[in-house]
This record gives C-alpha cells, structure tokens and sequence, in this order.
C-alpha cells in the first residue's frame, strides 16, 4: 500500500450510518464494521476526530412539523447525536480503541465539554475524539458542525461517509443514467447544484480551503484507502 497522506482527519458519521438497515437506532453488525474502520485508521498512527448526526433517532425538523417550536425541537435533535455519540464511544472502547465524548452542550458526567485545546491533547493522545451536540446552536446541522471542528482542530481532510459511495451527476436511485465523479471543485459542485453538503458547511470548507472526501462507510476498507490516498468515492477539492 502506498504511504500515508493524512495525519489527522475529521470523520462526519451521520446518525443513519449507525442504523444500517433498521429503521431507527443501532444496528450492531453495522456499528461493528464502522468501528473496525476506524480502528484500522487509528492503528495507522491517523488522529481521528468524529461529528456524529442524529438522524436516526430524532431531526428538529420533524419535529417542528408535528408542531413543535423549532429550537426545542433542535435541541432535542442536538441530544439525540450526543446519545450516538456515546454510543459509538462504547463500540470503540470495546474494541479496544481509546476514546473520548467531547459534547457541545454541556451536559455534566456525560461527555466532556468540547473545548478546542483539549480536543486537539486526546487527538495527540491517540484517542479519538468524537464531538456529539453539534455546533451546540439550533437551526444548524452536523454537516455544519463537521466543518467546523474539521477547521478548528486542523484537519487535512473532512469525510463525509454517506449511504452512496460518493458525488452523482444525478439521484443514482432514481436516474440509471448517473455517473460519479472521482475529483470536483467546489465551484464545480456549486454550478452543478450537486448539493455535497449543507450551505453553511459547504461555504465554511471552501472558505478554509479544506478538502472534502465523500464516500461510502460501507465498503470494507474504505477509510484505509482513503488515508493512503487512494481514490475512493469523490474527492472535492478547492
Ligand atoms: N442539530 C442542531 N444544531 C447543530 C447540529 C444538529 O440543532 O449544530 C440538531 C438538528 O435538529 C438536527 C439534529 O440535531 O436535525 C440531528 O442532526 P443532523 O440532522 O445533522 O443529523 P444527521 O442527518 O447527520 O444524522
């Protein structure tokens, strides 16, 4: 394999990820293959942080379609990725990867409170560190949230690990027809409307000139790859 091309990496899991092919929660199995990733990443000397999602247990939006006031509901959202986070910290440790919650909201003996110091010290520690709470602020998202920490701990790279093994011309569900792209810019990605990630985090990499890799967690192997600098899924580039 070739040498490393990353030293420290910024790894956004959305809350789906964990479910695998349930509809809701955890899916051990998957969770296992997403641990084992990250500990062939970890074992490679790679400094890994994580901003986990809350799809699969609660999103403020839907709960503000029920009726509920949109920064409750986000709040509740905002609780549901430290849960995951949690979650994905008890899978690591079990397999004998050291770990560390760090939670934007502050919540007492559950997760350390995230501060950007003490981030950056478990990262050089060799734990990883897995940010839950979001960016800690309503009407935000994870995306948002990965971009951020992806810039404040000084990442080489933010990943977005989705269900599709990277950037399509088009819904390669719904159109036969769609064809992946291994490289993009992100003024290429903006004229396209590919819709690579939220608006605010979009703006806040390519402001900060951070490379984004959008790949499938599902593909055994993947994350190695992808720290070897091989090509896996779509690189977007400044
Ligand atoms: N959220 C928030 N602020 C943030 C990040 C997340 O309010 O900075 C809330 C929001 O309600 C969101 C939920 O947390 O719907 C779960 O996050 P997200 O939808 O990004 O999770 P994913 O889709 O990646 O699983």
């Amino acid at each position: 394999m070739t040498s490393i091309t990353c030293r420290r990496i910024l790894l956004k899991l959305s809350g789906e990820a964990l479910m695998g092919p349930d509809a809701f929660g955890y899916h051990g199995e998957t969770l296992a293959g997403i641990v084992k990733q990250i500990d062939e990443v970890a074992a490679l000397g790679v400094e890994i942080g994580i901003v986990v999602g809350g799809g699969n247990l609660f999103r403020g939006a839907t709960g503000a379609l029920s009726g509920m006031d949109r920064a409750t509901a986000d709040s509740m959202g905002m609780l549901a990725t430290v849960m995951n986070a949690l979650a994905l910290k008890d899978a690591l440790m079990a397999a004998g990867v050291p770990a560390q919650v760090m939670t934007a909201v502050t919540i007492a003996h559950v997760g350390e409170p995230f501060e950007r110091d003490a981030a950056v010290r478990h990262l050089e520690a060799g734990r990883v560190v897995i940010f839950g709470g979001g960016t800690g602020n309503p009407f935000f998202t994870t995306d948002t949230a990965a971009a951020l920490r992806a810039a404040e701990i000084g990442a080489d790279l933010m990943l977005k690990a989705t269900k599709v093994d990277g950037v399509y011309s088009a819904d390669p569900k719904k159109d036969p027809s769609a064809t992946r792209y291994d490289e993009l810019t992100f003024d290429e990605a903006i004229a396209r409307n590919l819709g690579v990630l939220d608006t605010a985090a979009f703006a806040l990499c390519r402001e900060q000139k951070m490379p984004l890799q959008v790949f499938s967690i599902f593909k055994a192997g993947a994350l190695k790859r992808i720290v070897h600098g091989e090509a896996e899924g779509t690189r977007v580039v400044p």
